[in-house]
């Protein structure tokens, strides 16, 4: 029985959509299904809420507070306040962690539930254009959408064994604290893990092929991230290119091509995420595939007329939210409404590390290169001048990109909490709006908000708290 219902001795059920994941792209397009009155079958094989809830955002973003409280317990003399930082319990922090999934994981399923999803447990594959396979059982579908997201990437020649070379998967379990750990690649989830790891005592470097550590980012905001971690004793080797490891009698030594070695406990490898297609049926079926991707239009539809394709198995932004905006838009679509495409540079970015790095819109180098050099304005406002940054002892900046004369088109944000700006400054690049207009809007005293307040300011030509 699932949902109520026992699909499998029931062959006459056609659903509206059945679903291929349930994760955060096939469960959000469940549930907005199946509130527009669509019957909806969700199959997965493993854990409704997949990656994000329980190996990735949530279990990560729990490491990371766990960390700030670390850093505040030793900092706390700082500001006045007594306390003795002893250590790190880490079967305490994955309780902490554990529980918030747990909680999260209760309210996600009492919420399918709720909605009349009927929900089957079984890895499935796709046997036809309407159709899935799952548990010897053919569950037929109108429509079917696949979401079976993403599993951490390695590069050839490197093997993850989960012992001293690991991926993310295994370092959200890691029941000790290394003393010393190398990261390959300085993107988001290298970079969350080395802030984590360093708060927790641990010697961190991390090795980056590219110029800069989160190199999709402004990099402005990369200079700013590599200067508050070179002032953690974060260490990082940057166009350096990873050309083995081996294993020493107590960890490893990693060796990059400009001739670096690296001796560390463990490995993290962090250089991406690789989409889950590979013997499920959707190439037999007639999708449309690139890598290992599977192609899809700004509809989110595929070349198959009966299929949809959501989250991070489409070749789209690898964000949960994007993922939920995606299932929510396939939802919609075939319940007859009129969604409209994605604007994927109106999502907003963040990496959850101290000082987090939060963005929307495009970089300056990308407003050059379609607006022309002459056309671009920018304008950099340092947190110092910020009073409630002050009281947090956070440095960074915020930077906008201004078309001249015309709207905001990019905000780029380093500092403490600078995540929970982002809110505003979607609106402000969604809305296409003017410095002026937003600097009409009034921000509260103190708050980390009123130094977006005051950047337009800044570029209205109007500034309060910035020095020339
Ligand atoms: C360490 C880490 C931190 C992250 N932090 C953030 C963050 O802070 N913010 C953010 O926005 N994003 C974050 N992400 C990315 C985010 O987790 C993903 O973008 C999101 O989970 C993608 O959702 P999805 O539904 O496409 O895929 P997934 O969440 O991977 O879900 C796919 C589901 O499909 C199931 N499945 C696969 N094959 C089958 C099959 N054959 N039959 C049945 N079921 C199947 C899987 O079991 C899984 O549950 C993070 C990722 C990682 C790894």
């Amino acid at each position: 029985m699932h949902g109520g219902r026992d699909v499998a001795n029931d062959a006459s059920t056609v659903f509206d959509v059945v679903i291929l994941g349930g994760g955060s792209g096939g469960y959000a397009a469940a549930l907005r299904a199946a509130q527009l009155g669509l019957s909806v079958a969700l199959v997965e094989k493993g854990e409704l809420g997949g990656t994000c809830l329980h190996r990735g955002c949530i279990p990560t973003k729990a490491l990371l507070h766990a960390a700030e409280i670390a850093d505040e317990t030793k900092e706390a003399a700082e500001f006045g306040v007594l306390a003795t930082f002893q250590g790190i319990d880490i079967n305490g922090v994955h309780k902490y962690k554990d529980d918030v999934i747990a909680g999260l994981y209760k309210g996600l399923q009492g919420l399918v539930a709720s909605r009349k999803v009927t929900f089957i447990q079984g890895e499935g594959k796709l046997s036809s254009q309407t159709s899935v396979d799952v548990n010897g059982q053919r569950i037929e579908g109108r429509h079917i959408v696949l979401a079976t997201g993403s599993v951490p990437r390695s590069i050839p020649g490197l093997e993850i064994d989960g012992n001293r070379v690991i991926s993310s998967d295994h370092a959200l379990k890691l029941d000790r604290i290394p003393k010393s750990v190398v990261i390959l690649g300085g993107g988001v989830i290298g970079v969350e893990f080395a802030s984590v790891w360093k708060s927790f005592g641990v010697e961190v470097t991390i090795v980056e092929a590219l110029p800069h550590l989160v190199p999709l980012e402004d990099e402005n905001s990369s200079k700013l991230l590599e200067r508050a971690f070179r002032k953690r004793g974060i260490k990082f080797e940057l166009k350096a290119r990873f050309s083995g490891v081996e294993y020493t009698e107590t960890g490893v030594r990693v060796s990059t091509e400009n001739g670096k070695q690296i001796d560390a406990d463990l490995l993290l490898v962090a250089i991406g995420r690789g989409p889950v297609s590979a013997g499920l049926g959707y190439e037999e079926n007639g999708v449309a595939m690139d890598r290992g991707y599977v192609l899809v239009d700004e509809y989110m539809r595929t070349n198959v007329p009966t299929i949809s394709a959501v989250g991070d198995l489409a070749p789209t932004l690898q964000l949960a939210h994007v993922g939920f905006a995606e299932g929510i838009l396939v939802a919609e679509r075939l319940a007859g409404l009129k969604p409209v495409p994605i604007d994927y540079d109106g999502v907003p970015r963040v990496t959850y590390s101290n000082p987090e790095v939060a963005s929307v819109g495009i970089s300056e180098a990308k407003a050059v290169e379609l607006y022309g050099k002459d056309k671009v304005v920018t304008l950099k406002y340092n947190l110092a001048g910020n009073g409630k940054s002050k009281i947090l002892k956070t440095a960074g900046e915020i930077k906008l990109v201004q078309v001249k004369d015309g709207a905001v088109v990019g905000v780029h944000m380093v500092g403490a909490r600078m995540g929970e700006q982002v809110g505003e400054a979607q609106l402000i690049y969604n809305w296409e709006a003017l410095p002026a207009e937003v600097a009409q809007l009034i921000h509260a005293h103190p708050t980390q908000s009123e130094a977006l307040g005051e950047a337009h300011l800044a570029l209205a030509g109007k500034p309060l708290h910035a020095h020339d």
